[in-house]
């Protein structure tokens, strides 16, 4: 069978971006589609043909289906790969495709109903003989039954929409009296997310590890697994890095998952690339016999390229081939499992503030270099935003190596190369994990970024001296080459700016530069001296000389020891990027300086823009710190935002409904004498 001569990739970001590059090593002709927040895109720009579908927000524009399918038809591609999230598990669209007669790049409609609901998908493989997690997926929602069930599986369980993904819509429940609200929680967040609020209850794992298998089919009959995908490190029940093989896993126990994950492909008659995760209890760690079905993903899964690192296939290659009719292009014998592979997720979100997703323009992106064991799947460039409207991925890196220890050492120094500047990243907080001793040792199940904590989260302090003293170095050097610069304009070579010794830009040979946190003000006095300066810095005294390119990269000498880092400048914010350390700061001006900042504590702002779905409090009410007082959804998820201290509410600027903008005032404490 003939592969088509062009697709249409109906998604964005870096997965259009995987998409079109096997499209185009098979010499097919790509079309993309795009929202207007998205229309100078990579992913536009890579492709041959590109069809604007509509405004940002999903539901008008890469949700729209029949706009999708009107950009395929009148562009003449013969195909449509859906990716991941947005259409890719959506049965009535795949229907769609085919009364246009396109060919739809996935699993045939009614596999994918079948897996489209987790408790009808728990049902049918429990019919298959597949083992799946204890619990209740029945028809009846009636909150009491509900709660009777509950009692019944024992605590803790665990609310999950049947039609959930992405971890929205869960919640673990630890006590009979906490039901209640966290049934109405889910099911809101469901309800917003899915449109569907129905649920199921699984007894909750208290030490289980997520492990999937990779599947595929042919039209055939065919049927293979990619072996297994270890992803129990999450946080909020969402992937944060992935790996394959899974560390410690026995022979037997992947034998087994393998054969119950190709027979669920096989019991609803399943083609293409699919996931089968599974649940695995490891109080008694990996055990043949302790791992249960929890879902199907009727799709490729963000985490594939770990798979293809360690198999050496494509397996976009192979979901077009299998698409177009061809057989699958190898057989379970002939699949074996080489080295080690890791994925990172590179998030703009704020490790320290609950995950909260950031957004705002990246500034820098400088990602490693790609190179036998590096590959960095991205679907933004440095200059783009990442906005409040899809998913706050900036990129994957993916590592391998020969084994686990050695491709984890490529995972940390790639990840202390990885820069990202201009709004808040995960990337220290990958780095914190890939260096961690328990994750090196494979000691990993779902609760391990929460056991961890202290030491992959460390409390915000104030920057230290080394940093500090980067800072300062890096101010200096901008200002010394301005300086250059304005004497060049000025056309006097012989005028003293031109020189680039610092003590000669500065009358008295001494400075002082005032930098800002989040923690206070710093103070660095600077002496020049012939070769560099002499910063003092709360007491301590450091020699310190350095170097700066045209990009922002630094080469400094503190007291002898060398470092390099970046200096990302934005106005008077800068962001400084060191091996595993990113700090922020503001350089001190005087005269921007407008509100005291006596009221700091009496107010709580919005983290970001959203929507009020719900007010916890009201004004005169005394309120212990850390005590939910509303719960803001943005970005898909719900927020709750905490009293940041203990205190009187004294007003709450907006009501359930309300849209609120970023920093927007929502409540303020009633000031203490
Ligand atoms: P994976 O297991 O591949 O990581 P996730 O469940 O995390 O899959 O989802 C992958 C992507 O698809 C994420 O960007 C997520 O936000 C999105 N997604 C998942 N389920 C849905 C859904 N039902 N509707 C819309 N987007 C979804
Ligand atoms: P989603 O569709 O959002 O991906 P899943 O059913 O795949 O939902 O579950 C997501 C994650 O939630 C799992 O990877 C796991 O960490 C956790 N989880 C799911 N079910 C259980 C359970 N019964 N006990 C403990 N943790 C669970
Ligand atoms: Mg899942």
């Amino acid at each position: 069978m003939a592969l088509f001569r062009k697709i249409l990739v109906a998604n964005r970001g870096e997965i259009a971006c995987r998409v079109m590059r096997t499209a185009r090593r098979l010499g097919i002709a790509t079309v993309a589609v795009y929202s207007d927040a998205d229309a100078g895109a990579p992913h536009v720009r890579m492709a041959d043909a590109a069809h604007r579908i509509g405004p940002p927000a999903p539901s008008e524009s890469y949700l729209q289906a029949a706009r999708v399918i009107e950009a395929a038809r009148s562009s003449g591609a013969e195909a449509v790969h859906p990716g991941y999230g947005f259409l890719s598990e959506n049965a009535a669209f795949a229907e769609a495709c085919a009364e246009a007669g396109l060919v739809f790049i996935g699993p045939p409609p009614a596999a994918i109903r079948a897996m489209g609901l987790k408790g009808a998908a728990k049902a049918l493989m429990e019919k298959a003989g597949v083992p799946v997690v204890p619990g209740y997926h029945g028809d009846d929602q009636s909150p009491e039954l509900l709660a009777a069930e509950a009692a019944r599986i024992g605590y803790p369980v665990l609310i999950k929409a049947v039609a959930g993904g992405g971890g929205k819509g869960m919640r673990r429940v630890d006590r009979p009296a906490e039901f209640a609200a966290a049934l109405d929680g889910a099911r809101r967040e469901a309800r917003g997310a899915f449109g569907d609020d129905k649920v199921l209850i699984e007894k909750y794992l208290v030490k289980p590890r997520h492990i999937e298998i990779q599947v595929f089919a042919d039209m055939q009959g065919n049927a293979v697994h990619l072996f297994e995908r270890d992803c129990s490190l999450q946080r909020r029940h969402q992937k944060v890095i992935e790996e394959a093989p899974a560390p410690g896993m026995p022979p037997a126990m992947r034998e087994a998952m393998g054969r119950a994950a190709v027979a669920a492909a096989r019991a609803i008659g399943y083609v293409g690339a699919g996931t089968v995760e599974f649940i695995a209890d490891v109080a008694e760690g990996l055990r043949p016999d302790a791992f249960y079905f929890m879902e199907m993903n009727t799709r490729l899964q963000v985490e594939h390229p770990v798979t293809e690192m360690i198999t050496g296939q494509d397996l976009v290659e192979w979901q077009i081939r299998v698409a177009a009719g061809q057989r699958l292009p190898l057989d379970q014998e002939a699949l074996a499992i080489d080295g080690h592979a890791f994925e990172a997720r590179v998030y703009a979100e704020d490790p320290a503030r609950g995950f909260l997703p950031s957004i705002g323009r990246l500034l820098r992106l400088r990602p490693p270099a790609e190179g036998p064991h590096v590959r960095v799947d991205s679907g933004v460039v440095e200059g783009d935003s990442v906005t409040p409207h899809y998913d706050p991925m900036i990129a994957k890196l993916i590592v391998w190596d020969r084994d686990r220890a050695s491709a984890l050492r490529h995972l940390a120094s790639a990840l202390e190369r990885f820069e990202v500047a201009g709004l808040t990243s995960n990337v220290d907080f990958l780095g914190a994990v890939a260096r961690h001793p328990a994750f090196a040792a494979g000691d990993v199940d779902t609760g391990f970024i929460e056991r961890h904590r202290g030491e992959l989260l460390p409390e915000a302090a104030a920057p230290g001296q080394r940093a500090l003293a980067v800072a300062a170095a890096g101010v200096l050097l901008e200002r010394a080459q301005q300086a250059r610069a304005q004497a060049a304009r000025s056309g006097d070579p012989h005028s003293p700016w031109s020189e680039a010794d610092g003590w000669r830009l500065n009358d008295l040979g001494r400075a002082d530069l005032r930098f800002l946190s989040a923690e206070g003000e710093h103070g660095v006095s600077v002496h020049y001296l012939t070769r560099g300066w002499r910063f003092e810095i709360g007491g301590a005294r450091l020699e310190v000389q350095a170097e700066m390119d045209g990009d922002g990269r630094l080469a400094v000498e503190i007291d002898g020891v060398r470092l390099s880092a970046t200096l990302v400048r934005h106005g008077g914010e800068l962001t400084l990027l060191m091996p595993g350390e990113t700090a922020r700061l503001s350089l001190f001006d005087p005269l921007a300086v407008t509100d005291d900042d006596e009221g700091a504590g009496d107010l709580v702002a919005a983290p970001m823009p959203g929507r009020i779905i719900q007010v916890l409090a009201a004004p005169g009410l005394d309120v212990a710190k850390g005590q939910p007082l509303l719960i803001l959804e943005a970005m898909k998820m719900e927020h709750t935002i905490a009293a940041p201290r203990a205190g009187t509410i004294e007003k709450i600027a907006y009501a359930a409904g309300d849209q609120v903008a970023e920093g927007a005032t929502l409540l303020t404490f009633r000031r203490e004498e």
